[in-house]
């Protein structure tokens, strides 16, 4: 079969020529075999292609095949809990047909909307309630900043904040983006890509952020440092506009009013919180299912050649909402 790859690691942006097709060896007698019907492209996979600095997931170096999180449909099964129509999800390679031992990946349960596990259910709903519910924990007492909130993981961050009561302030670099989140009730909807952002942030927050749940890394960053209230609280969960420098260690050079104001910063990553799934898909499924989680897929189709420009349109803000390929 045919699957994407590597074809060496970026210096700078990521262009089209990074990615490349090849001819994939199937085992002769797998266990599953299956094809996918959704690709989600994610910000970290452009970390996994440094040379160094994110060493929590394992390196895409040339020639690495690509993986990530799938929507995929059985074709033959040898495993009794897999039927061949079932759809699944997990983290499985880039490749027209996928051979699989069946673990890690998860049946999806009948009754329930199958692309809803790409997004709200899926590993970015994981990150915003792993960073919001379990980490955060803001109440009425806090104003939350939630950058980047008109895409995946934001989008439902924002939504945990304020249902947990707190005064929410989110951003987005786009005035539709910016529309989006007025219209799905956001009050207080600024411009992180905006010059005059830092006087903006101020404004909004004239008594200063109590919880920030940073997305975006940066300049943006920048701004709510200076922004932070004495004894507040930092939920690090991405830097997405220094994935693409070649510097990727560059901290805000304002870090050092962390210690004046005592906040505390709670970097975290989901690979360490899986223990929690279970947990959180009790707490996601019925809000989803109920319709009072708003979530948007933002589908590119295409199918496997797309991957490339999908990945690299979300590196630089095209998307709103969650980005995946849909593989026809
Ligand atoms: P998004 O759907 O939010 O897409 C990325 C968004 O980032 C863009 O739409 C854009 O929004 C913004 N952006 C992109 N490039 C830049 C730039 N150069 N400067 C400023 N903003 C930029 O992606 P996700 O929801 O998947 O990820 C959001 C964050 O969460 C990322 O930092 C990601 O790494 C992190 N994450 C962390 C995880 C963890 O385990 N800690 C797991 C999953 C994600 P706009 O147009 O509004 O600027």
């Amino acid at each position: 079969t045919l699957g994407l790859r590597l074809s060496c690691q970026p210096k700078g942006k990521l262009r089209p020529e990074h990615i490349e097709k090849a001819f994939v060896q199937l085992p002769a007698r797998a266990q599953l075999l299956l094809k996918p019907r959704y690709i989600s492209v994610d910000p970290y996979m452009r970390t996994r292609m440094q040379p160094e600095g994110y060493d929590y997931i394992e390196r895409w170096n040339a020639g690495s095949p690509l993986s990530g999180w799938t929507l995929a449909e059985v074709i033959a099964s040898n495993i009794p809990a897999f039927k061949p129509g079932d759809l699944v999800v997990g983290h499985l390679p880039m490749q027209e047909i996928i051979a699989s031992d069946g673990k890690g990946l998860a049946v999806i349960p009948a009754g329930s909307d199958p692309t809803a596990f790409l997004h709200p259910l899926g590993m970015t709903g994981f990150t915003a309630w792993v960073g919001m519910q379990l980490i955060g924990q803001p109440t009425e007492q806090d104003t939350v900043l939630v950058s980047a909130a008109a895409g995946a993981v934001g989008s439902i961050a924002a939504q945990l904040a304020k249902r947990l009561g707190a005064k929410v302030i989110v951003t987005a670099g786009r005035a539709d983006k910016r529309d989006w989140l007025r219209h799905k009730g956001f009050q207080t909807v600024l411009d992180h890509r905006h010059a005059d952002y830092a006087e903006q942030l101020h404004n909004a927050a004239p008594s200063g952020i109590t919880l920030n749940f940073e997305n975006v890394g940066g300049r943006a960053f920048t701004a709510a440092i200076e922004a932070m209230k004495a004894n507040g609280r930092i939920v690090l969960c991405g830097l997405v506009s220094q994935y693409q420098s070649e510097q990727p260690r560059q901290s805000p050079h304002n870090f050092a009013q962390l210690g004046q104001k005592r906040v505390s910063v709670h970097p975290f990553v989901v690979p360490h919180y899986l223990d929690y799934w279970d947990d959180f898909q009790k707490f996601m499924a019925p809000l989803v299912a109920r319709g009072d989680i708003n979530w948007r897929l933002d589908t590119i189709s295409g199918g496997l050649d797309s991957i490339g420009l999908a990945l690299i349109g979300l590196l630089r803000g095209d998307n709103l909402g969650k980005r995946v390929v849909e593989i026809p």
